[in-house]
């Protein structure tokens, strides 16, 4: 039976496996003409499926896919003046195409951040296949907020278990545990 649950085009008929040893690949924006590219040099890391108000999703998708990789491995190759960033305020700055709007890479510039250095980036965007998998879902109740119906959460939360992403209303127990140690370390440094 075909479930009716649609989370995102890269999960919802099967999750490509992470190859082993991949060297990474090309995000292009959805503009077919004067496409704004990114290299990636090397292998993602955390991928996961987000429901947060803030990261990029492809029409009717109820969450997006990110994943993070060391911003030193990120360059811009073609059509950098078309991107823009989405909130300047926000703490990832989210570098967008103007012209179709995806989101090409999100970057903290908050040196003090426990996940500066690392940007975030949507592999989607790639042709290439073996970028690693998505492995949770983030952020699972904010989908609320973007207009999803409360009484479908259920069904929801079921088909990311089926699909083998654990759901979390906030990010997963290993980051959320980074996040702590590093606002603990933070906390005894002195000033
Ligand atoms: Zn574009
Ligand atoms: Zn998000």
């Amino acid at each position: 039976m075909e479930n009716a649950v649609k989370i995102h085009p890269a999960v919802d008929n099967g999750i490509a496996p992470t190859k082993e040893g991949f060297a990474g690949g090309t995000l292009a924006c959805a503009c077919t003409a004067d496409a704004v590219t990114v290299a990636l040099n090397g292998q993602t890391a955390h991928n996961h499926v987000c429901g947060c108000t803030q990261c990029w999703k492809p029409d009717g998708a109820l969450f997006s896919q990110v994943a993070v990789i060391s911003r030193e491995n990120v360059n811009v190759t073609a059509n950098a003046d078309k991107l823009q960033v989405v909130n300047p305020n926000a703490t990832i700055k989210r570098h967008a195409c103007k012209d179709c709007g995806v989101h090409m890479y999100g970057r903290i510039d908050n040196t003090a951040h426990a996940f500066f250095g690392l940007d975030f980036v949507h592999t989607e965007r790639s042709t290439e296949t073996g970028w690693s998998a998505p492995t949770f879902a983030a952020f699972v109740s904010s989908i609320i907020e973007s207009g999803a119906r409360p009484e479908n959460m259920g069904a929801v939360r079921a088909r990311l278990v089926e699909l083998g992403l654990p759901p979390y209303d906030a990010l997963s127990p290993p980051l959320m545990d980074a996040l702590a140690t590093h606002a603990a370390k933070m906390a005894a440094a002195p000033n």
